[in-house]
């Protein structure tokens, strides 16, 4: 039997969890499993493109795990009342090939990018930093602005969106939560005075959502929106004077901000900050670039992390997903009767 978690059964999780415990308890897998990196077996994702959006797999395995994700991303789709964003996963037994659980992962998606972005900022963001702007209020802006308060007590806002109606669903969920949120007129004005940017738009196109004038000295860039070929958010001016943090260079090479640069731009994998053994934000004045663009451990440890939390709860049903006769060389038996059925007629 494979535990398979549906949308309705993730939503219990979070309920029961709660979400700032769940995106704290997924950011401490996430950095555990970035502390141990050389361990695993890791790839660049498989993107499949079409003119209107991405359909990828991420796959990655430790010795005795193997998860991988399935996830699109239709920039179009919200106007056709669609998500962006949708995924499912999976966990298998290395030693079995067997999956073991099988899960929506739209909502735990969202959940392991906000936890990452924070996680990175708590290492990389200025000292003291208490304002946050958001450029592109979406589907992942709340779990981004929860994650921020959570792990680095971010609680005042200054947001923008090209779409009103975004920013009105953003106000209306994050207002109650006690968040002070400015409402600006425009990205520069979004910009002023934060110490923390982040940058969560969809559009498939080199996009300039940052000008190089609007990111002063000592920022912190959370670069979240430019994911794949062709899919930017930054002027490159704004790279080339800041140090910039990836997850796993051969994806972000080609799917990041710095498919800008040049192919041999030094960039920082933030596992080995992580580690001590590189540097991290040197001085107040250094501008630090988180290059998003969601890479598979993430989503290894959101999975690992959530099939240890939901072991003895009804989050999970369990189905026979497995064709598993009982003689493991007799697969036939498993559909024997319909032989008899073909040979009788
Ligand atoms: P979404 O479509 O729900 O939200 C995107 C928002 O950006 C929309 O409200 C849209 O109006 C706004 N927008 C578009 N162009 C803009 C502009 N020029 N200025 C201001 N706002 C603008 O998408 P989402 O699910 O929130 O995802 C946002 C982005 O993050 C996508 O590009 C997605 O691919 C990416 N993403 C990255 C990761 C990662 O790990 N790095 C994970 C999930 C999603």
């Amino acid at each position: 039997m494979v535990r398979f978690v549906d949308v309705p059964g993730m939503q219990r999780w979070v309920r029961m969890t709660g979400l700032e415990a769940a995106i704290t308890g997924i950011a401490a897998a996430i950095e555990a499993d970035f502390l141990r990196w050389p361990e695993f077996d890791k790839s660049a994702r498989v993107a499949n493109h079409s003119e209107v959006g991405v359909i990828e797999l991420m796959p990655i395995s430790d010795d005795r795990t193997y998860a991988f994700k399935f996830v699109n991303g239709h920039p179009g789709n919200p106007a056709r009342g669609l998500q962006t964003v949708t995924a499912f996963g999976v966990l298998a037994d290395v030693a079995s090939g067997y999956p073991t659980l099988w899960t929506e992962m739209t909502i735990l998606t969202a959940l392991r990018t906000a936890a990452t972005s924070a996680l990175v900022a708590r290492v990389l963001a200025p000292q003291g930093a208490s304002t946050m702007a958001m450029i592109g209020t979406g589907s992942q802006s709340e779990f981004q602005a929860l994650a921020f308060r959570a792990m680095l007590g971010i609680d005042r806002l200054r947001i923008w969106d090209t779409d009103p109606a975004a920013m009105d669903a953003f106000e209306r969920n994050i207002r109650p939560l006690g968040f002070d949120v400015v409402r600006a007129q425009s990205a520069e004005e979004a910009v002023q005075g934060a110490e923390i940017i982040t940058t969560c738009t969809a559009d498939k196109a080199y996009a300039t959502i940052l000008t190089d004038d609007m990111v002063g000295k000592g920022v912190h860039v959370n670069a979240i929106g430019g994911d794949c070929p062709g899919k930017t958010e930054l002027d490159p001016r704004i790279l080339r004077r800041s140090d910039i943090f990836v997850e796993y260079p051969p994806q972000t090479r080609v799917e990041g901000e710095i498919q800008q640069l040049a192919a041999d731009h030094p960039v920082t994998e933030f596992w080995r900050v992580l580690r001590g053994d590189a540097p991290g934000r040197t001085s107040a004045e250094e501008v630090t670039v988180f290059d998003s663009v969601g890479f598979a451990l993430e989503d290894f440890s959101a999975l690992r992390y959530l099939a240890d939390a939901i072991e003895g709860t009804d989050v999970y049903q369990d189905v026979d997903l497995i064709a598993d006769p009982v003689d493991p060389k007799d697969l036939f038996a498993l559909v024997a009767d319909a032989a008899a059925v073909s040979a009788h007629i």
